[in-house]
């Protein structure tokens, strides 16, 4: 079981349905930084960090 970050729930405003997962926290970071770049962010503040880690929910089994 790993992790999930909802791109339209960290952005709501981006509209965006991607979904990003990982299996491990530190792995579900590093896509979630991958996938900022295609939303042109291309500096990952600790505020944009702390943006998506309160978005992080446990995969559904
Ligand atoms: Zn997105």
């Amino acid at each position: 079981m790993g992790y999930i970050i909802d791109c339209g729930k960290v952005n709501p405003a981006s509209g965006c349905p991607h979904v990003v997962r990982g299996e491990t926290e530190e792995e579900l970071m590093k896509n979630a930084e991958e996938h900022a770049k295609e939303h042109g962010i291309v500096e990952v503040t600790p505020e944009v960090i702390e943006q998506i880690k309160s978005n992080v929910e446990k995969e559904p089994v």
